[in-house]
């Protein structure tokens, strides 16, 4: 890699643009460009007026931001070469691996939802094991971090898991920052500051948040608080998208949608309050019991993913394929 894209990778907020100054930085936050993407997009003009610097600064800083982002013309060729740096983290299960391309992306977002006891959170402590495992054994040698909003995380799930795939134990439980979130203020501040922990710790490679929406839920009730839960929702979602594509991290949610049984036609089973999370980027992955510690898995509108479902089973080991 050259030099200069060396140090453009390293421009991940507005205070690591190469020489402005921290009054500048500080004017362009008053004046409410905080972050990269809002300089990519803002006009000289209204940037210089807003943030009183000359013009030339302006143009300066805000193609510096586009630079940091990688905004740009690229050929599909490019693009390709892109994409084809995107690791996996092995599931446990070959099975759910195959429908999802080799295991769960990093750089993407990734959602499991499902009903209650469907392996949505089975599945966040066996990636959480699975991340550290040596790239040859489906991991990324790397940490994870938990953000627990429901109080489900389990160390003697962990314990479990590491034990049924000969590793030390110890180790494994020391590679997962785990952290509760209390509200969704809560939430959304462990996920501001996570940018500071990711870019410190670059063996990070996943993310978990478990269950993303449950504390939305309970804090904007109704139909009436609907657009504002969705408007604060969606920029803390975009927020971990742009974790997951700028330090290269897997990020996973889960969403619990409830089972209807009033419903005859079409899906029973409908995110609780609407489908909240369907205009963010990412895979979606449904789950839905099946007889006994099976579960099936399916792939909902994943941009270049076949839709397809599998069957894979929860054990006390972890996540694998189901018996015959
Ligand atoms: P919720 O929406 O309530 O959070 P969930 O989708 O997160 O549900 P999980 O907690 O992942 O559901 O799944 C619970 C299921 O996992 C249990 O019903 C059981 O089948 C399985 N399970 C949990 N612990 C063990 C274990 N030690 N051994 C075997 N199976 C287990
Ligand atoms: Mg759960």
């Amino acid at each position: 890699m050259s030099n200069e894209v060396e140090q453009k990778k390293n421009i991940k907020t507005i205070n690591d643009l190469p020489g402005i100054s921290q009054t500048v930085i500080n004017k362009l936050i008053e004046a409410g460009y905080s972050s990269l993407e809002t300089l990519a997009v803002a006009s000289p003009q209204d940037l210089s007026v807003a943030a009183g610097i000359p013009l030339s600064t302006a143009q300066k800083i805000i193609k510096e931001a586009r630079d940091a982002l990688d905004i740009r013309f690229k050929t599909a060729l490019e693009v390709k070469k892109e994409r084809m740096n995107v690791k996996k983290i092995s599931t446990g299960s070959q099975a759910l691996d195959g429908l999802l391309a080799g295991g769960i992306e990093t750089r993407t977002m990734t959602e499991f939802f499902g009903e209650f006891g469907s392996g949505k959170t089975q599945l966040c402590h066996q990636l959480s094991v699975n991340v550290q495992l040596p790239p040859e054994k489906g991991g990324l040698s790397g940490k994870a971090v938990y953000i627990d909003t429901e109080g489900t995380f389990r160390w003697e799930r962990i314990e479990n898991m590491a034990k049924a795939l000969g590793l030390d134990i110890d180790n494994v439980m020391n590679n997962i920052y785990y952290i509760r979130a209390i509200n969704t203020d809560h939430q959304i501040a462990i996920v501001d500051d996570l940018q500071e922990l990711v870019s410190k710790d670059p063996s990070i490679k996943l993310i978990v948040v478990d269950s993303v929406t449950s504390h939305f839920r309970a804090e904007y009730p109704g139909r009436e608080n609907l657009a504002v839960r969705q408007q604060k929702l969606n920029k803390h979602l975009h927020q971990l998208t742009r974790l997951a594509e700028v330090y290269d991290i897997a990020v996973i949610i889960t969403n619990q949608v409830m089972a209807r049984p009033d419903m005859f036609y079409g899906d029973p089973t409908v995110a609780v309050g609407g489908h909240t999370l369907y205009h963010v980027p990412g895979i979606r992955i449904q789950l839905k019991k099946s007889r006994g510690n099976r579960r099936i898995a399916r792939v909902v509108d994943a941009p270049h993913l076949p839709e397809g479902e599998v069957v894979f089973a929860l054990t006390e080991e972890g996540i694998r394929d189901a018996e015959e």
